[in-house]
């Protein structure tokens, strides 16, 4: 991996401005949030800071306000929450540079800590227009980079602050970048990746890219009709995108140019209905699924096949649930297939990386969240670099 500074590059600090970059886009309800994990990922690079003496000014934003002032959206909304992770007061500072900013900052003692408002309140964020940055810049000695969830936009506060001052990947950055590089960037082969979810439309470039990186390339959910159908197989009513039925097969080839298998079910869960438990609900080989059924999920022979490809492999990157998991019983082999990779990690014979919204929900779901190596909960970032693209934020962290 080209190599990016991190904390452990920083000399001493104390009394130096931190300009730093987090995740504090938070599901909110009733005025506080329902899910303070993002804040929790940043906490060790804040407290590191704060306790090495620097004056930490988090830099965030916070919904989408397309450069336009909304009291909406003040990162002030989120600061009781920060305050309550960390543990520790914090200053609301309704800028993000100028006199308020540099007066702020008088006030700060070192180690202490002020909170910017949404950074996306002005055009220049978006646009990463450089002055906007330097006006930024000229507020810190040193930036910190601590949203890998934000490093696939090139932003003012994700890339062009990079260029006007001394960068540092945080350690939740660090931890991310570390896991994505030993999941695809240097793997240890065998690797096998995981790829579901509904369609095969809004994963045809992660598709692409795994075919030439990986050994084993395992396709479920919706997506896998689209591959049965490209082979022939009558898929009855599912859900299936048969005007993409070359592009399955353009894959296919691609694969087997490249040394990838391709593992599509063999057997599947069927139902005529989509609803919990249904009356209709049976298992069948793939090629006896009746015209008014759906398929919802992968069927129990090719689980425990798909799980014996795993024990063969040395890694594993994941995207996207087998089946419809959402509806009982249509999560059965993701939850297996989770629990088998979750086991060989524990094993200490897989390293296990999984992303992706639904994919996040499914293992928690699955109750193994903690039991793989990484799961990133980076949304678009995560899967633009499971499409083998640069991030920008990243990029402007390598030197
Ligand atoms: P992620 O958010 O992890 O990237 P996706 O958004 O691509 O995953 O896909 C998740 C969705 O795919 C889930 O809502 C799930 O119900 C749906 N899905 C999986 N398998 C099927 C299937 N066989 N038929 C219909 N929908 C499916
Ligand atoms: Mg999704």
């Amino acid at each position: 991996m080209s190599s990016f500074r991190t904390l452990d590059d920083l000399g001493d600090i104390t009394g130096k401005v931190a300009l730093v970059r987090v995740d504090l886009n938070l599901p909110m309800k009733d005025g506080s949030a329902t899910d303070v994990s993002r804040v929790e990922a940043v906490k060790p690079t804040i407290l590191e800071l704060t306790e090495k003496g620097a004056k930490v000014l988090l830099l965030a934003h916070y919904g989408r306000p397309k450069g336009q002032r909304f009291s909406t959206m003040s990162t002030s909304f989120v600061q009781g929450d920060v305050e309550k992770v960390l543990d520790k007061e914090i200053m609301f500072i309704p800028e993000v540079m100028g006199p308020v900013v540099e007066q702020s900052i008088g006030i700060l003692g070192n180690g202490d800590i002020g909170l910017l408002d949404n950074v996306r309140f002005w055009p220049g964020e978006e646009a990463n227009d450089p002055e906007f940055a330097r006006g930024m810049a000229v507020h810190g000695d040193f930036y910190v980079n601590d949203a890998f969830s934000a490093a696939h936009r090139a932003h003012a506060s994700t890339d062009g602050l990079a260029h006007h001052l001394p960068a540092y990947a945080g350690r939740a950055m660090e931890a991310e970048l570390k896991a994505l590089d030993a999941a695809l960037g240097n793997p240890e082969a065998p690797v096998a990746a995981v790829v579901g979810g509904a369609k095969v439309s809004t994963k045809l470039d992660v598709l692409t890219n795994l075919v030439g990186k990986v050994q084993h390339l395992i396709i479920g959910g919706g997506m896998a009709n689209t591959f049965l159908a490209a082979k022939g197989v009558d898929v009855g009513k599912s859900l299936c995108e048969h005007d993409l039925t070359d592009t399955a097969n353009r894959i296919i080839d691609e694969a087997a140019h490249a040394g990838c298998t391709v593992h599509l079910p063999y057997d599947v869960v069927v139902a005529k209905e989509f609803a919990a438990n249904p009356a209709s609900l049976r298992t069948c080989n793939v090629h006896e699924v009746a015209a008014d059924e759906m398929i919802l999920d992968v069927g129990p022979l090719a689980t425990e096949a798909l799980g014996d490809v795993l024990k063969t492999c040395s890694t594993l990157v994941w995207n996207g649930p087998m089946g419809a998991f959402e509806t009982e019983p249509f999560d059965t082999a993701t939850v297996a297939l989770a629990k088998t990779a979750a086991a060989l990690t524990q094993d200490g014979s897989l390293t296990s990386v999984a992303g992706g919204g639904d994919t996040v929900a499914a293992l928690a779901h699955a109750g193994v969240k903690d039991e793989f190596t990484f799961v990133s909960t980076a949304g678009g970032a995560f899967l633009e670099w499971m499409e083998g693209k640069d991030l920008p934020g990243v990029a402007a962290l390598i030197a």
